[in-house]
């Protein structure tokens, strides 16, 4: 199959929603991460987004809607609660994916038997056209092969699915650069599952009380269920061993320093005393700049030759900086050196 490298222009957004609504598949930009769109009320096209990723299928889906109204419109929920009106009414659109009970009208596909959907209307123009323009619910998870970091750039998706899936949206460089918080409102009180752009904080802010579910900051117990199927399994890693390191500036330089076949994930001002090779995710302590380089650094790793392990410093777990720690957690599948404890 061609896979079609389209813009945002009406034309081309015509073209994608022709092939959603032939059962295909779309790389679809949003603010969070490039997803892989589909018919959320097609079955077999929802099919086609596990075969193409390669996604274990007992992993759900978060579907996109374009208006708070469609909601309704596609009766998605079973109960649409008073939380989640709230939460609509100050993220909405935005990087926030809120977890409600499921209507029958959503397949069991999409949820992966639960009886619960994740839903989020994302604020990027191309991926509401695309919505409006096919009128559909899409379901979209992150548009890379399963396991490897998430697509930041439409060049991102292309390496992973040409030939998979019917086309590509070109929308630009994804501004946030991590996927969405989301948060489940079928707790009380409700429960953060992953943290994104829209902290912890933020989300008390406008609830109260809001629970941190253990399995954001923490490997899961081999005995322990994951409140979501997602948390489970190994994700954002590049083909080298990533590792995190706990350490004061000068500690981690002389830890890494006299490595070889290793390379540092850090920051700009680590850069002059660093005598390996180095990614940097921007300036110390910029948590929502980190977040957008993430993913192209990850990715940018599989690049460099002969690396076997980089040494990633480790970010504070404040605000933003949770959503990075989160990610970055699991491409090190949870493998921490604290050099404080040393
Ligand atoms: P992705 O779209 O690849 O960024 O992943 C979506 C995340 O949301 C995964 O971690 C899923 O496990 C999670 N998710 C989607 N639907 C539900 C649900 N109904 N209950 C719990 N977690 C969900
Ligand atoms: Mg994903």
């Amino acid at each position: 199959m061609k896979t079609l490298l389209l813009t945002t222009s009406e034309e081309d957004i015509l073209k994608a929603a022709e092939i959603i609504n032939n059962g295909g598949l779309v790389g679809m930009p949003t603010e969070t991460v490039y997803g892989l769109a589909a018919d959320a009320l097609n079955p077999e096209a929802i099919k086609g987004i596990f075969r193409a990723k390669g996604r274990p299928s007992d992993n759900p889906l978060i579907v996109h809607i374009a208006d708070i109204n469609d909601i309704d419109k596609y009766g998605l929920v079973r109960e649409f609660p008073e939380s989640a009106k709230i939460l609509a009414e100050k993220f909405w659109p935005g990087p926030l994916t809120m977890i409600m009970p499921k209507s029958d009208s959503v397949p069991f596909e999409v949820t992966a038997g639960l009886d619960s959907v994740a839903i989020r209307f994302p604020s990027h123009k191309g991926a509401q056209a695309l919505i409006a323009s096919s009128q559909k619910p899409l379901a979209a998870p992150s548009a890379n092969l399963s396991g490897s970091p998430s697509p930041t750039t439409a060049a991102h998706v292309m390496k992973d699915l040409a030939g998979k899936i019917g086309a590509v949206i070109d929308g630009g460089d994804c501004e946030v650069g991590l996927e969405s918080t989301v948060i489940t409102l079928c707790t009380n009180p409700p429960t953060l599952l992953r943290p994104g752009k829209i902290t912890l904080d933020q989300l008390r802010e406008v609830l109260g009380e809001v629970n941190l579910s253990t399995a954001v900051l923490e490997k899961l117990k081999d005995t322990e269920e994951a409140p979501s199927p997602g948390m489970k399994y190994r994700h954002y890693a590049p083909k080298a061993k990533v590792c995190l390191v706990k350490a004061e500036d000068k500690a981690f330089y002389d830890f890494v320093n006299n490595k070889n076949n290793v390379l540092a994930l850090c920051y700009d001002e680590d850069t002059e005393n660093i005598k390996i090779p180095c990614i940097t995710l921007g300036k110390k302590n910029n948590y929502e700049e980190e977040a957008k380089k993430l993913f192209a650094a990850l990715r940018e790793i599989d690049e460099h030759e002969d690396i076997e392990t980089v040494y990633a410093r480790c970010p504070d777990t404040d605000g933003v900086g949770m959503a990075v720690y989160n990610r970055l957690i699991r491409a090190a599948g949870f493998e921490v050196i604290d050099l404080y404890e040393q």
